[in-house]
C-alpha cells in the first residue's frame, strides 16, 4: 500500500489532564464572551443591516449574540459580485489561494478562545468537543491548502506526438453555494468554504440558522487572511428562504451541502429543475450507523467505544452510533456493562466542566427526540437511561442518553439525531444476514466492528457498503487526512472531506493542446 503523506501536520490541541490547562482556557473564553457578537450578511465586504434576531445558547436559553438574516435581493447582489470576481481568483493559482488558507489557520489558532467560546455557547459543545472542532477546522484549512498546491499550481504535462504540447489544467467551476450544519458549525463550515475557495471558486456561504455567529467569525478571519471580499460572501438565514433562493439561482455552478438526506433531495430537485448549466451537488447527509460486536470482542472496550460513539456530542454527529448489534451469547453482560457506563454520564450545561453530554441544539429537535423516547418507553423497550445532571434540566434542551432494545435491524427505519442508542442481537452464524440488513437500510456512512478475528474484520469491511469502517475502536471523530470522511447511498454523494480527492469535485478540467 502506498502511504499518502502530504507535507503538513495536523494541529496539536490541548492536554486537558494537565493541571491548569482547562482553567486557563475557561478564563480566556470568559474574556472573549464579553465581546459583542453579531452576524450580518456580508456582501463584497459590506455588512448589511436589517432586523436583529437573538441567537440563543441551547444549554441556558440565554442570548449569545444577534443575527441579521439575508433576503432574496441580497442573493442577487452576492451572485452578481461573485461571478465578476471568480475568474481572477481562479487565475491567481493554487499557491496564491493556499497562502490565504494557511494564514487563516494561523489566525484561528491565535484567536482560539474566541472560537471555543462560540462553539460552546452557540452550539452547546463541551470543552472537549469545542477543542476538537477548532482543531478540525484548522486542519481542513491546512490540508486543502496543501492539496491545492499539489493540484492547482501548475498544469500537468501529458504525452503526445512530437511537435505537440498537451497540458491538463484544473480550474474553479464558478460560483459555489456552501450550506453547512449546526453540529460542526466551524469545522464543516470552513471545510466546505475553504475547499470551494482554494479550488478557484467564488463562494456564497449560508450557515445553519442556529449557528451564524461562529460562521461569521470564520468569514471575518478568511477576509482578514486575504481572501478577497468579492470572492467570499456571507448570507445567514433560513433554509426555506435563503437556501432555496441560492440553490434555484441559474448562475450557480455547484452546491456543497451537509445536513439531512431529506434536504439534500430537495436541493437535488431544485438544481435539476432550474435553468442554467447542470450544477454539481456535493452532499454529506445522515446515517443509520451500526456497530457489530462478536463473541471475541473485549467487553470493556466495547462499552467504552459504544458509549463514546453514541453519546459524545449528545449523539449529534452524522457518524454517531445508532444501532449496536451484539452476538447473542455475549449480549446480556455487554448490555449491562454499557448501562453501567451510561449511568456515569453527566448531562448538562457544558459551562460546567463536569458535563459529559451537552444540550440538544434547539427546542424543536429536543421535542422530536423526547417524543421518540417516550414512545419506546411506552412500548417497554427502554432498557437504560443516564440520569445524572450537572445543571437544571428545565432551562436547556436536554435529553438523557437512552438505550432502546429492538427485535430486528430493520425495526430502525430512520436516523434519530440525538443520544439514543438501539441494541439488537444476532446468532453467530448470521453475520452475513447482519451485513445485508445494514446494507439494506440504504444508508452508508460509518460502521463499527468489534472482533478479535482478522478474517471477520476483512469479511465485514469487504461487504459493508459504507464510507468509514472502524475496527476495535470508536466510530466518531474522523481526523483530517487520516480518515477521509463521507458516505454513500442515502448518506451522501462523496467525495470524502479531508481526503485527497475532495478538491477535484470542486474543479473543472481543461486540456490545452498546442502545435509547437
Ligand atoms: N466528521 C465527523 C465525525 O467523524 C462527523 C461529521 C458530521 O456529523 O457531519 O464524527
Amino acid at each position: 500500500l502506498d502511504l499518502y503523506l502530504p507535507d503538513r501536520r495536523n494541529s496539536i490541541g490541548h492536554d486537558l489532564g494537565e493541571p491548569g490547562v482547562p482553567e486557563a482556557l475557561f478564563d480566556a473564553m470568559a474574556a472573549s464572551s464579553r465581546s459583542i457578537r453579531l452576524a450580518t450578511p456580508v456582501i463584497s465586504g459590506r455588512a448589511l443591516s436589517g432586523l436583529r434576531l437573538p441567537v440563543l445558547n441551547p444549554a441556558t436559553g440565554a442570548p449569545v449574540g444577534m443575527v441579521i438574516e439575508g433576503d432574496a435581493a441580497m442573493v442577487n447582489m452576492a451572485v452578481e459580485a461573485a461571478l465578476v470576481s471568480q475568474t481572477d481568483w481562479s487565475l491567481a493559482g493554487g499557491d496564491f489561494r493556499a497562502d490565504r488558507l494557511e494564514r487563516a489557520a494561523d489566525l484561528i489558532e491565535a484567536e482560539e478562545a474566541r472560537f471555543l467560546s462560540l462553539a460552546m455557547e452557540e452550539a452547546g459543545k463541551t470543552l472537549t468537543d469545542a477543542i476538537a472542532e477548532v482543531r478540525e477546522a484548522v486542519d481542513f484549512l491546512r490540508y486543502y491548502a496543501c492539496e491545492a498546491r499539489r493540484h492547482f499550481s501548475r498544469a500537468t504535462s501529458l504525452p503526445g506526438p512530437t511537435g505537440e504540447r498537451n497540458e491538463l489544467i484544473l480550474e474553479g467551476k464558478g460560483l459555489f453555494v456552501c450550506i453547512s450544519p449546526w453540529n460542526f458549525p466551524l469545522a464543516i463550515f470552513l471545510g466546505q468554504v475553504s475547499a470551494a475557495l482554494v479550488a478557484g471558486n467564488a463562494v456564497i456561504a449560508k450557515p445553519a440558522e442556529q449557528t451564524p455567529l461562529i460562521a461569521a467569525a470564520a468569514v471575518e478571519v478568511l477576509h482578514r487572511a486575504g481572501v478577497p471580499p468579492e470572492v467570499l460572501h456571507f448570507l445567514p438565514g433560513q433554509g426555506e428562504t435563503i437556501g432555496a433562493a441560492l440553490t434555484s439561482h441559474p448562475a450557480i455552478a455547484g452546491v456543497c451541502f451537509t445536513g439531512s438526506t431529506e434536504v439534500a433531495r430537495i436541493i437535488n430537485r431544485t438544481l435539476a429543475d432550474r435553468d442554467g448549466p447542470i450544477a454539481a451537488l456535493i452532499a454529506e447527509t445522515g446515517g443509520i450507523n451500526a456497530m457489530i460486536v462478536d463473541s471475541t470482542a473485549l467487553p470493556e472496550q466495547v462499552a467504552r467505544d459504544a458509549v463514546a460513539s453514541a453519546f459524545q456530542s449528545a449523539g449529534q454527529r452524522c457518524s454517531a452510533l445508532r444501532l449496536l448489534i451484539i452476538q447473542r451469547d455475549v449480549a446480556e453482560p455487554m448490555i449491562e456493562m454499557i448501562a453501567g457506563a451510561m449511568a456515569e454520564l453527566a448531562v448538562g450545561n457544558p459551562a460546567d466542566p463536569a458535563t459529559d453530554v451537552g444540550p440538544i441544539i434547539d427546542a424543536e429537535a429536543r421535542e422530536a427526540i423526547a417524543a421518540y423516547v417516550a414512545e419506546a418507553e411506552a412500548a417497554g423497550r427502554v432498557i437504560a437511561r443516564a440520569h445524572r445532571m450537572t445543571g437544571r434540566a428545565e432551562v436547556g434542551h436536554f435529553v438523557a442518553p437512552t438505550l432502546i432494545r429492538l427485535d430486528a435491524i430493520s425495526d430502525l427505519r430512520r436516523e434519530i439525531f440525538g443520544p439514543v442508542l438501539h441494541v439488537v442481537t444476532y446468532e453467530g452464524d448470521e453475520l452475513d444476514a447482519v451485513i445485508d440488513a445494514i446494507n439494506a437500510t440504504g444508508y452508508g456512512l460509518t460502521l463499527g466492528l468489534h472482533s478479535r478475528i482478522d478474517a471477520v474484520a476483512a469479511h465485514v469491511a469487504a461487504r459493508a457498503r459504507v464510507g468509514n469502517i472502524y475496527v476495535n475502536r470508536n466510530q466518531i471523530g474522523a481526523v483530517v487526512g487520516v480518515q477521509p470522511f463521507g458516505g454513500r447511498g442515502l448518506s451522501g454523494t462523496g467525495p470524502k472531506a479531508g481526503g485527497p480527492h475532495y478538491l477535484l469535485r470542486f474543479a473543472e478540467e481543461k486540456t490545452v493542446s498546442t502545435d509547437v
